[in-house]
Order: C-alpha cells, then structure tokens, then sequence
C-alpha cells in the first residue's frame, strides 16, 4: 500500500473507532497524526489505531485534545559543566540508564550519566513493582518479549554481581475448578517455551509444598518458577556505586534541554547546567525519551504516559510465598497491561496492583483513593477465596499506596536503535513493563550497537563485583556489637519499624550517590518503609539530614524540589 493509501486506511479506521476526523500522513513507515480530539482517550485510541497496521513502524501522534500537557524544559541555572567532555553522555538516570552505564564501563570510554532529578531511579524505576516478569505474558515476536525472555535469565549472574536481593519466588497458576484445570497443560507447554525449567502440572500434595493453605477446591496448578523478586532501590544504587567503581560520572539535578549535531553526528548536550561535548549520546530519558529525540531532530515515535497504581500492606501480612494467579485474574487483563496482581516483594510486603490508565501528566503520581478501592475489590477476593483459612485481607493493613506513570510508545513495544538521522545517537526507548526484567539484556543491545559502530577498546581494570554494606537489621548480636564499637551512632535505632540505625542514615548521606532528602534515605536505608510510614522518625531524619548537610531543618526536602516538610516555627523559643 502506498502512503497515501496508507493515511487514508488510518484516518478511515479512526473515525469508525472514535468519530474522530484526524489528519494523518505517512513516510518511510512514520504515520503522523495531528488535529483535533474531544478527549484524551480518543486521542491515544487514535494512536493504537495507526500503530495497529503492519506497515506502520512509529507514531508521532500530535492530536491534540482538551486538557493536554505539554512537556516544558526546565530553565538554565548555571554554566559549571560547559568545557566537560565524554565520549559517551547517557540521559536518564532509570535502571536503564544505569544498567547501560555499567555494561559500556567495561569498555575504555569515558562516561557520564546526566539525570534530571536529585536522585536516581525516581521516575518509572522506583514506582514499579520490583518484579522480574517471565516472559510468559509478552507478546512473542516483540523486542520486548525478546528483552523480557533474555533479561530475565541474566537477573541471578548481574544481581549476585550486583550483590542485590533477588529471589526467584515463581508464579503459581491455580486453576480454582475442573474447567479451568483443562487450561493448565497449556500453561505448562507455554512456560516451557520460555526455558522455564520442568514446569508440570502440580497435584494439590505439589501445590501444598509450594504454597500452604490453598482452598480445598485448589486441586491442580503450574509453578512458573522464573518469576522474581528484587530490591529494586538497592539495585539502583549498586549499579550506580559499580559504575563508580568503573569511573563513570554522574551528574545529578541535571536536565539535558538541547542536543547539537553537526554534520549529521552528535556533538554536545545542552543541560541546565552547561554544555557537555559528547560524540555519543545515549537516549534513555524515560518517559521524555521521545521529547530527546525531537530536540536532536530525530522525531519518529510519541510516548502517551499509561499510569499504574499499587498498594502495599505491612509485612504482618504475608499470605503468600509466591506470586498467586488464578484465571479469573488473569481473563481481566486489558489490551495494553498485564493487569496486575498480587506480589509480594523482597522485603515481605505484599502488593496489590498495578491499575493501567491513560493520563495526561506524564509525571502524574497521584495516588488515589478511586484506585485504592478498585484494586483491593479486584484482588482481596481472588486471595480469600484461593487462601480462605489465612488472615482476611483488610484495609487496615494497607500501608502506603504509590503511583508511576508507564513511558509507552503507540506499538507498545521496546526502541532500542542508533538513530537513523544522527550518528551517535542511541535510542532506548519505550521502555515500560516489563522493563525491570528485561533492563540487562536491553543494556547489552544498547552497548552492542555502540561497541558496533566505535569499536572501542576494553577496560582491563573493569570490576564486575559491587558490595553492599549490609542493613543493621540483618546482622546477628555479634556483628552489631562490633559495628557498634566501631562507630556508636550503629547503637541508635532511629526507625524502630525497620530497624534503621543512625549509622546507615549518616552513611547514606555521604554515600557515592549521596541522599539528600527524606525520601532518598528511605530508598537507600528504608527508614521510614514501615508500618508507621515515617510517623515516627522522620523528625529525627530531618534533624540527622541538617546536621550532616549543615543547612537549616527548614529546607530539607521530603523528595528533592520544592516538597519542604517543615513551613515555619509554630512557637519561638525564648532564650
Ligand atoms: C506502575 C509500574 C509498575 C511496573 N512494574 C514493573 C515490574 O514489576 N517489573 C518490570 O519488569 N517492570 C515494571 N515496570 C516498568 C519499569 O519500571 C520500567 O520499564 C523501567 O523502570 C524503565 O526504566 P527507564 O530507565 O527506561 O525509565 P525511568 O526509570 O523512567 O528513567 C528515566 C530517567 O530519565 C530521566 N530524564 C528524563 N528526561 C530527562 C532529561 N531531559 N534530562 C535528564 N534526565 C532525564 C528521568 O528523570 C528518569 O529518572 C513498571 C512500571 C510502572 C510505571
């Protein structure tokens, strides 16, 4: 079909799908779609429409509808990076940009990572649901499935590197009747063709080992072992400090707002805070990965931010060792989302979610209590009825409740490309579910691609070994005395939920990747992840943060920016 014929099939199909009478336009397999939409949904339903034909490769879809909002660069503030140069300047600081960091360390280059917010990993990568997926949910034939299927099989090698919690806790289908136990071969043939090992249909003596106190209907089920579970705040800062170790700089509070070319290859990067030379640059921003390559003049694809909702409860409630899926779960999947489900993590907290919905902020991270709701109703029941003699589920439990948006591309699927304008330009983009799995193999695309096309030569010094020091709760008596002898502030328990001692806070704050504000402690300490949510020691946090920092209590922030925690004196003390 040539272009024009093209268009017109997309522009046909979208008015029949949304009453919507869009302008599109084709070239070298681009479809473009601009006008007019009466709500944002139509506008992305419009998009998935375009992207649904073969022959389309991208979309930039640039229909615009009411309540739209643009992506704003934020302004200079200094100039103090202008004169650095690297042979390689990776944008965005996720577990992507991280993982790629790590992989092009091995070689001879000199690198920086620039990240726009205080802290790394604060976007996608830290409100996901730390779960390794297997591949069984991907569609075949995707890049994403293919990343999916390969990070997977590299977690245990990279996290035992990495020194990282990971677990493979696998993913119990249970079929809750006999109809539904005629679907289970099919699960196993599937999981088979993921390299799942021996996966088989489990009697209920099977299934008991695996998971106790299954209700008596429960008769038969399959265990998809390479499900995991990883730290998902500790994997950031272990790829970060291993990238230290590696010579890699990193470059916080940082926005890449312009990117030079010349003649045709990429030059420089433009940032808030100077010009930064660089004959490679890697796109891997995220949720703005498509706003990168329109500022190098390489628009090809949009990204619509699909957001994600979970809640959390307290570690008293733990009814499950694995992950649970019944049928009925799985049925309610939607056309662009696993559907979510009941996950418990490393640190023994279950999960519920997350929900999948269009938004129009891609920095959306609202929680709300609609979505509190829809997923307790949706997964309370699944889990009382599959385990009916464990405590109820209960509201009361629900620790906290978090909020991501999801950097989806109209064909749903991975970029990981040089570009086909710019030399030096790499994009890795698109990158949502299940990215965490597949981030090890899509790090050792991106750094294919660029070995490829540099040839550069190896690190010889390169140290694949990254070692954490360990939290003062999972040391035994003795290991806390001598720690404590060694540096008294390990004696004092400043959140009493986690067990965090001042010790940790304090080295945190001085840490390679220094924390600087409530929140960055939590993710590195998890001062504050308890029950009490910080109730009780965030005061002492913030006192600890203006000791250590040596600025006021009033300016320390809950999460970077402008999320001051404290607005004034309530009382003056008279002296
Ligand atoms: C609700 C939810 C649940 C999920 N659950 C799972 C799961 O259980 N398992 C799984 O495998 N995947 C999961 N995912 C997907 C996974 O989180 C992502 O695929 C992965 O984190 C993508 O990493 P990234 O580095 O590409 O993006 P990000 O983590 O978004 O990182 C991109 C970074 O680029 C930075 N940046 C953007 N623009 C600029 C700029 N101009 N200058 C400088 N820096 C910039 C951002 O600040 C950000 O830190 C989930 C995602 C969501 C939203």
């Amino acid at each position: 079909m040539d272009n024009e014929k093209l268009a017109q099939t997309i522009q046909g199909e979208i008015v029949q799908a949304t009453g919507e009478k869009v302008a599109v336009s084709v070239r070298d397999g681009i479809a473009e779609l601009t006008g007019q939409a009466g709500s944002l949904q139509n506008a992305v339903d419009a998009g998935h429409i375009a992207a649904g034909l073969e022959q389309v490769r991208q979309v930039v879809n640039d229909v615009d509808y009411p309540g739209k909002m643009p992506v704003v660069l934020p302004p200079k503030i200094s100039d103090e990076l202008t004169g650095k140069e690297f042979d390689v300047v990776i944008v965005g600081g996720g577990v992507i940009g991280l993982a790629i960091t790590r992989e092009l360390s091995r070689f001879d280059l000199r690198i920086a990572l620039i990240e726009r917010h205080h802290d790394l990993g604060m976007d996608q990568t830290a409100h996901c649901n730390a779960m390794i997926h297997p591949a069984l949910l991907t569609e075949r034939g995707t890049l994403k499935w293919e990343m999916n299927y390969k990070g997977n099989a590299m977690w245990d090698e990279v996290a035992g590197q990495l020194d990282v919690d990971f677990k493979r806790i696998g993913t119990l289908v249970v079929a809750e009747n006999s109809d539904e136990e005629l679907f289970l071969p099919g699960v196993v043939d599937l999981a088979k063709s993921q390299n799942d090992p021996e996966p088989k249909v489990l009697d209920r003596a099977g299934l008991d080992r695996i998971e106790p106190g299954l209700a008596p209907n429960i008769k038969k089920g399959v265990l998809v072992w390479n499900t995991g579970v990883i730290g998902v705040f500790e994997l950031i800062i272990a790829y970060a400090e291993n990238a230290l170790i590696n010579g890699v700089k990193f470059f916080l509070n940082t926005s890449a707002t312009g990117v030079q070319v010349e003649d045709g290859s990429i030059r420089a990067v433009e940032t808030t805070r100077g010009t930064i030379k660089t004959r490679i640059l890697v796109n891997a921003a995220g949720l703005y990965s498509d706003k990168i390559a329109e500022l190098a003049g390489d628009r090809f694809f949009s990204l619509h931010p699909r957001k994600g909702e979970t809640i959390i409860f307290d570690k008293s409630y733990q009814p499950v060792r694995t992950v649970l899926a019944t049928f009925s779960m799985v049925g309610e999947r939607s056309a662009y989302s696993k559907g979510g489900g009941i996950i418990p993590t490393v640190d023994g907290n279950l999960q519920f979610g997350p929900t999948a919905e269009e938004v129009f902020d891609r920095g959306d991270v609202a929680t709300t209590s609609v979505a509190r709701e829809t997923l307790f109703s949706r997964f309370a029941p699944s889990l009382q009825r599959a385990k009916p003699h464990y405590t109820k589920p209960d509201r009361g439990t629900i620790i906290t409740q978090f909020a991501g948006c999801r950097a989806a591309t109209y064909k749903e699927d991975f970029i990981i490309e040089p570009s086909k304008k710019v030399r030096g330009l790499v994009h890795v983009a698109g990158i949502q579910s299940p990215g965490l799995a597949a981030a090890p193999a899509v790090a050792e695309r991106a750094k294919e691609i660029i070995v490829e096309d540099r040839h550069p030569a190896e690190n010889m010094k390169f140290e694949p070994r990254r070692v954490r020091s360990k939290h003062f709760s999972e040391l035994d008596q003795r290991e806390r005395m001598e720690l404590i002898r060694s540096n008294p502030l390990y004696g004092h328990i400043v959140c009493r939920c986690e067990h965090v001692s001042e010790g940790e806070i304090v080295t945190a704050l001085h840490g390679g990747i220094a924390a600087y504000s409530v929140d960055a402690i939590k993710r590195r300490t998890r001062a504050g992840a308890g029950r009490c949510q910080g109730g009780f020691c965030m005061p002492r946090v913030l006192d600890i943060i203006s000791r250590e920092s040596n600025i006021d209590k009033q300016l320390a922030t809950k999460n970077g920016g402008k999320s001051f925690i404290l607005r004034g004196k309530v009382k003056q003390v008279k002296k």
